[in-house]
C-alpha cells in the first residue's frame, strides 16, 4: 500500500493571495515551496484504490 500526499496546504493554499510574508514570497519565487489544497492518493498493492 502506498500513500502519496498531493497537497499539504490549508484552504488558502500557499502563497496566500495578497500576503507579503516571507513564506508566501518564497512560494511565489520558487514553485517548489508552493502548497496545494490538502489531498492524498492511496494506492493498494495492485496499483488500484
Ligand atoms: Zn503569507
Amino acid at each position: 500500500m502506498k500513500l502519496t500526499f498531493l497537497g499539504t496546504g490549508n484552504s488558502a493554499q500557499m502563497p496566500v493571495y495578497n500576503c507579503d510574508c516571507v513564506a508566501c514570497a518564497r512560494a511565489r519565487s520558487d514553485v517548489r515551496h508552493a502548497r496545494l489544497p490538502c489531498s492524498a492518493l492511496l494506492q493498494g498493492n495492485d496499483g488500484q484504490c
